[in-house]
């Protein structure tokens, strides 16, 4: 009986060519053929790496259609790699439902670890790294992405978050807003290349710095957030934000009543301050 091929998933570098590790270079050479996002972006990458293998194009649009013939290929024993644009594929990339299709047909899937944005930014932050979580791109559209800050506001993990740079300011308002203007963070910009940044500080300096500086909005971006550290804190955000929700629709006092209730926190610490977390 035909052995099955293997499914190679490998990381590449986020800047620095230098990154690819010699296990991933030697995988890239050996297989029949290499899925990639863009295959003009990687097939530049492996031609400087003097690696000539067929390309396949595997994105978010293709993907779900591609997968059972992949597998297909898998399955008659031709090995693969998957590659993204950057970085390790399905963080924040595809490759998800090619891996669920041959782990379901029973095909070998083999990790080939390098490069990851969040983890490299974390390794750099200065912040928490015993406990994180990663969120990858927050939406795009103002209210959702507030609302989704608003369920992380208590999060005593370190929160790890990716940002393209037309969006970078945005954000970092709207965690001012939301997480409050005192969490410390760190915001890593183009890492492993030329401009690589890390800046490090209050949520309000790191937006202040990022909106005077035009070069500091150029490039792509990590920001990282600390967790709530205190469970009074997190009682008070939790607090400020139904005092929010409640104070729409009840009078003032007794929105504070509930919410105090509800949450734990002082009920004086609830007006002063409960309209930020809307
Ligand atoms: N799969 C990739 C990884 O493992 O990191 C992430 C791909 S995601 C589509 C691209 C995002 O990752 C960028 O918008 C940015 O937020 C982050 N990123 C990628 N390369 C980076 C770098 N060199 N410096 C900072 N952030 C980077």
């Amino acid at each position: 009986m035909q052995s099955h091929g293997i499914l190679h998933v490998v990381a590449t570098p986020i800047g620095n060519l230098g990154d690819l590790s010699f296990r991933a270079r030697e995988i890239l050479r050996q297989v029949d053929a290499i899925c990639a996002e863009d295959t003009r972006h990687s097939g530049q990458m492996l031609a400087q790496l003097g690696i000539d293998r067929p390309l396949i194009a595997l994105h978010e649009h293709n993907e779900q259609a591609l997968a059972e013939r992949l597998v297909g290929r898998l399955r008659e024993g031709q090995s693969m790699a998957l590659v993204s644009d950057a970085g390790t594929p399905l963080i924040s990339d595809p490759g998800f439902r090619l891996v669920c299709a041959a782990r379901a047909a029973g095909i070998r899937v083999s990790p080939v670890p390098g490069p990851c944005a969040a983890i490299a930014a974390l390794s750099v932050a200065g912040l928490p790294s015993d406990r994180f979580v990663f969120e990858g791109f927050l939406p795009a559209r103002a209210s959702a992405r507030k609302e989704r800050l608003t369920r992380l506001a208590t999060e005593s993990r370190t929160l790890v978050f990716y940002e393209a740079s037309h969006r970078i300011v945005e954000t970092l308002a709207d965690m001012c807003v939301v997480l409050g203007e005192e969490r410390l963070a760190a915001v890593a910009r183009e890492l492993t290349k030329l401009f690589e940044t890390v800046l490090d500080g209050r949520l309000s300096a790191l937006r202040a710095r990022v909106e005077a500086d035009p070069d500091q909005r150029k490039g792509e971006f990590v920001v990282i957030v600390q967790g709530v550290q205190d469970d009074a804190d997190a009682r008070l955000i939790e607090g400020r934000r139904l005092f929010a929700r409640l104070n729409a629709h009840l009078p003032p006092s007794t929105a504070a009543k509930l919410a105090a209730e509800l949450s734990g926190a002082p009920r004086k610490a609830l007006y002063a301050t409960g309209s930020d977390a809307s």
